[in-house]
């Protein structure tokens, strides 16, 4: 029976412990959540003025690079599903606007967007060092993608799992060698070898190399998963993983409909 217990969440990562699933399963949720959650970034520059000591393309990169937060993400469509067939209109895409003059750090709160809704994640994100009479005047459309087309597109920045570790102790000396050997200081005896918390082994075995009698073995929980998810800001973890939940639904749901008409 599937079973999810919440180690650690905040709204830009969390930690879970999910029993009773596959690899399989777990690793599908994980790319999916990586390269096929939408989510909103600057896709088009229109640069009216640049006398920064950057290129246009690499100013181009540095804004398409900063995350984006809608507070209404769901009411955006992607350009090739909308109805104006991808020609771009308020549907499918934003308009932030960047003027600065220096001398000033432009950070990524210069970024004004059309729609009070979008906001950069995070305000303080430099782009870049204006000098003395150096300006920047640019129009930066923002559009729904997924991670799988480019990396501005990836909500998360860490998605990633591994079992549970597993340790059987058998008939144990109490010498305390692996006591020493344990970077996480996982293990102690009182009256027996005991493991304080498993769900901190990150399964290093030198417990059991250091133990001489091979009273210590370490292994997995076959279908016991830690997953830990860290979010770039643009979406919270709880909507990364409902989404990705549901495009690996529709998937699946195509595939019923394809083999009924077989
Ligand atoms: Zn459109």
């Amino acid at each position: 029976m599937t079973d999810i217990q919440i180690l650690d969440y905040l709204d830009t990562n969390g930690k879970f412990l999910i029993k009773g699933v596959s690899a399989a399963f777990i690793n599908a949720v994980r790319r999916v959540a990586m390269s096929e959650v939408p989510k909103l970034a600057v896709d088009y520059i229109r640069i009216y003025d640049n006398s920064s000591s950057l290129y246009n393309e690499t100013l181009s990169s540095r804004i398409g690079l900063i995350p984006l937060k809608a507070e209404e993400l769901e009411f955006f469509k992607m350009p090739d599903e909308c109805e104006c067939g991808g020609e771009g209109c308020g549907s499918c895409q934003t308009v932030l606007s960047l003027s600065a003059e220096g001398p000033k750090i432009v950070y990524s709160s210069d970024l004004v967007a059309s729609d009070p809704s979008i906001k950069p994640a995070y305000q303080d994100i430099p782009i870049v060092n204006l000098h003395e009479g150096q300006r920047v005047v640019c129009e930066a459309i923002a559009k729904l993608g997924i991670g799988k087309n480019h990396a501005k597109w990836q909500a998360t920045t860490i998605c990633a799992y591994r079992n549970l570790a597993k340790i059987d102790i058998i008939d144990c000396d109490l010498c305390g060698d692996c006591i020493k050997e344990c970077p996480k200081g996982l293990l102690s005896i009182n009256k027996e070898l005991r493991i304080k918390n498993i769900l901190d082994c990150n399964i290093c075995r030198l417990c059991e190399r250091a133990c001489s009698i091979d009273a210590i073995r370490v292994g997995l929980e076959k279908d016991q998963y830690i997953f830990s998810i860290e979010s770039d800001g643009s979406i919270n973890v709880k909507d990364i993983v409902n989404t990705a939940v549901d495009v690996i639904e529709n998937k699946l749901l195509n595939l019923k409909k394809y083999l009924e008409i077989i």
